[in-house]
């Protein structure tokens, strides 16, 4: 039996997760489930996997929780606070962390699950974004195993040769470059001048995926993939012009690898975040992750285009961001979280998240990023320097 401390359990990739240990009790135990405030979800969660502990970021709602499981005769134990959710992915307790916090906030329980060792199943791509090198040192030099979540990386992942999904990069390995694919999200077909109006309504009614809002925003502007070309650069160590994207609207072929023999290697699937989630889990086995058979004959075609970075500019400052490296990708996903929230809360059009984070990056300079305290020093400022351009 192997134990699992979820980060975000009550998030979309948290719940997915939640599913796949459901089906196989006999191999998976969870030891910590942890989220934000939402204390409902969280005790629903605690009722039915009866975890060790509980970890709520905000103390109050920690505080409901820990009420209600006590009447309800529960043995979890309940913590609050940023601390605590570094003890449960670091703990001798587990074996299996899933990082599913949604953005910076994700980095130091992730962070202390790579020094701990453990296996890491990473869909918190904001800390290889945020600290990619400090990031791919910890895990190297502490003996952790990194199991890619995000689809993508996924996908490439599960085109290697078992032999090298470990070593972190692919020189001598025959590889020419990967292409990430992406849907374009809910705007791929407006025209430029119609992208200004959208609402945050219509940019979280993604076609294909349902996911938590941020990374649905993030797909209508294609931060996402930016962001993804940047988690691919650490996880495979690979240089920006080996890492392209293609639209592929039906978002059934996952990723690519293209090999220097002319090979290209595909992995499909349908658009559902239990398989990979399944994959990295019990990597190098497989597991069923109740996923419908992929049908490809309903499927009918699979369209393929340019990734055109006038329609997506966030896409073009992930590039640049990453050629100028250091801290810039850190001020860079920074500026996102600020940007998108005040797109959220209608504070801002859709069009100026690409102009705020151009701005940012164009106002802060950045460090080499060699200390996880110039990385987060980095993005306290951008995120000052956003809020003020927004304001
Ligand atoms: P979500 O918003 O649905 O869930 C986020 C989870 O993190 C929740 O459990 C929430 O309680 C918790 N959380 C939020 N803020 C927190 C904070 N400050 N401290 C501690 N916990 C906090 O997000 P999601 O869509 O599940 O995405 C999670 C991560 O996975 C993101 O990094 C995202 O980029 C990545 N990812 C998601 C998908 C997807 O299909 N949803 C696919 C690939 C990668
Ligand atoms: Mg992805």
């Amino acid at each position: 039996m192997q134990a699992v401390t979820l980060l975000g359990s009550t998030g979309s990739i948290g719940v997915s997760t939640l599913n796949v240990l459901a089906q196989h009790p006999e191999k998976y135990y969870v030891y910590a489930l942890t989220a934000n405030r939402s204390v409902e979800s969280l005790f629903d969660q605690c009722q039915q996997f009866k975890p060790a502990i509980a970890v709520m970021l905000h103390e109050a709602s920690a505080e409901k929780l820990a009420k209600k499981l006590k009447e309800s005769g529960s043995e979890t134990e309940v913590l609050s606070g940023e601390q605590a959710l570094v003890g449960v992915a670091e703990s001798n307790k587990t074996d299996y962390v899933m990082a599913a916090i949604v953005g910076a906030a994700g980095l130091l329980p992730t962070l202390a699950a790579a020094r701990a060792g453990k296996h890491i199943l990473l869909a918190n791509k904001e800390a290889l974004v945020m600290s990619g090198g400090l990031f791919m040192k910890e895990v190297e030099e502490n003996g952790a195993t990194l199991l890619p979540v995000d689809s993508e990386h996924n996908a490439i992942w599960q085109c290697l040769p078992v032999w090298n999904q470990q070593q972190h990069h692919f020189e001598g390995k025959g590889v020419r470059r990967i292409i990430l694919t992406a849907s374009g999200g809910p705007f791929r077909d407006y025209e430029l001048a119609d992208l200004e109006g959208v609402t945050p309504e219509q940019a979280v009614a993604h076609p294909n995926w349902s996911m938590g809002q941020k990374i649905s925003v993030d797909s209508a502007t294609m931060m996402n993939k930016g962001l993804e070309v940047i988690e691919a650069h650490w996880l495979f160590g690979l240089a920006t012009e080996q890492i392209d994207v293609l639209l592929h609207r039906q978002s059934i072929i996952h990723s690519m690898v293209d090999y220097v023999d002319g090979s290209v290697l595909a992995q499909m699937g349908n658009p559902d975040m239990r398989t990979p989630i399944a994959n990295a889990l019990a990597w190098p086995n497989r597991i069923d992750s109740g996923v419908a058979p992929l049908d490809l004959a309903t499927v009918g075609r699979l369209d393929f285009s340019v990734a055109d970075h006038k329609h997506f500019p966030c896409l073009a400052l992930a590039y640049q961001a990453l050629e100028a490296g250091g801290t810039s990708t850190a001020i860079l996903n920074a500026a996102n979280e600020i940007a998108v929230e005040a797109f959220l809360k209608k504070q801002i059009k859709f069009t100026q998240i690409a102009t705020i984070i151009e701005q940012v990056l164009a106002k802060v300079p950045a460090n080499t990023g060699d200390t996880l305290e110039q990385v987060l020093a980095d993005d306290l400022v951008a995120r000052k320097v956003a809020r003020e351009l927004i304001s």
